[in-house]
């Protein structure tokens, strides 16, 4: 037995004429740098997010790193974030120059405890950014609410929340700026890197336009210090490709989350928790277990594939943990304790989670 944590060659097989095709259009056009593929899909990611603008980047980080600028982050600014998410995040936060300010999560559904970003927001707090962790939203009208008086700017972390609706608004229409991710394994992705800014507000998106572009507004005048972050061509045709499908995937992921739900409900582990606030689009199928260890090597036995997402919370990585030394962030710290990543994307079929299931009911 086999099952990928992520099975990217069944989705291939599925796509192949379309995607094949889509590529040696971009290939034979030969527009490869912001080509009309990018401005397509740009027109249909806003479209989607109910929201003007939308900027093709070369990743989710840059798309962090490059909003954190538009936004006017910078040395000295403390941004609020989660301990509990890929170090991505808080890098971008750290390339400004700025502190990240981790809060505990909520550990039923991971996401950031609002209550405790309230007590973090100091002079110096000049955003917050959610991470819509594992695509279920956070609560964003209550986050806006404790943001927006204070003139805190929110940049939603969205890369495991495409298509993740909040009270009828995707992630991405929830803040001032939406960053994804279309790193291969997200629930859109690309064949490679790349990543993709929304935003409603047409000065920041006319500043983010030039920043990824050496910060050129009208060639042949660079205006700003920018950088070389754009989406390619061929990686927007495939995007594209995939955007067709998004709702359906998504909507796959649910069913196979819901199906896990009813074969492991009487084994000793703790099943996702939908706060039904949002929808959550099972990014990742996360369960948590006190015999996770034992879990992991049935698993791999099994030649099943698995994730420990996240293995250590940020604060304890050596990067930030001089920052951080003797604090303490118990809920993020007992997830990365207990947590197990199942096997889920939209490809994996109803004998796959069976198995899956089975392989741990008998090693529990
Ligand atoms: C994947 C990811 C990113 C970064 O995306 P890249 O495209 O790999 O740079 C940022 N934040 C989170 C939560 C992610 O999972």
């Amino acid at each position: 037995m086999s099952i990928p944590m992520v099975n990217l060659k069944r989705q291939y097989a599925l796509l192949q004429e379309e995607l094949e095709q889509a590529v040696l259009s971009s290939l034979r056009a030969g527009q490869f740098i912001l080509g009309s593929n990018v401005q397509h899909l740009e027109q249909a990611v806003a479209e989607y997010c109910g929201v003007k603008h939308a900027v093709g980047v070369a990743s989710g980080t840059d798309a962090l790193h490059l909003a954190l600028l538009a936004a006017g982050i910078g040395p000295g600014d403390e941004v609020i974030t989660t301990p509990f998410t890929f170090i991505g995040t808080a890098e971008a936060v750290s390339y400004r120059g700025a502190k990240p300010v981790f809060v505990d999560i909520d550990p039923k559904t991971f996401n950031l405890d609002l209550n405790q970003v309230e007590d973090a927001i100091t002079d110096a707090t000049r955003a917050v950014l959610p991470v819509h962790v594992f695509g279920q939203p956070v609560d964003m009208d209550a986050l806006n609410a404790l943001c927006r008086p204070r003139g805190v700017t929110v940049i939603e972390d969205c890369a495991h929340a495409f298509g993740a609706r909040y009270k009828n608004t995707a992630a991405g229409g929830l803040g001032k700026f939406g960053c994804f991710s279309f790193y291969p394994s997200k629930n859109l992705s690309a064949f490679g890197d790349g990543g993709m800014i929304t935003t409603d507000d047409d000065e920041s998106a006319a500043t983010l336009r030039a920043l990824r572009n050496h910060g050129i507004r009208q060639a042949p005048v660079h205006s700003m210090l920018g950088y070389n972050s754009r989406l390619d061509d061929v990686q927007a045709a495939i995007v594209a490709v995939k955007f067709r499908y998004i709702d359906e995937y998504n909507n796959a992921r649910r069913k196979t989350a819901h199906l896990y739900n009813r074969l492991l409900k009487d084994l000793d582990v703790v099943t996702p928790h939908e706060d039904g606030i949002g929808e959550h689009v099972y990014h990742q199928y996360a369960i948590l277990s006190d015999h996770r260890d034992k879990l992991k090597d049935a698993l791999a036995a099994a030649g099943i594939g698995f994730g420990i997402h996240y293995a250590m919370p940020l604060h304890k990585q050596p990067v930030y943990s001089q920052m951080y030394q003797g604090r303490s962030f118990p809920n993020a710290e007992n997830a990365c304790r207990q947590v197990l990543c199942l096997p889920i994307c939209p490809q994996i079929n109803e004998q796959e989670v069976q198995s899956v299931c089975e392989v741990l009911s008998a090693a529990l």
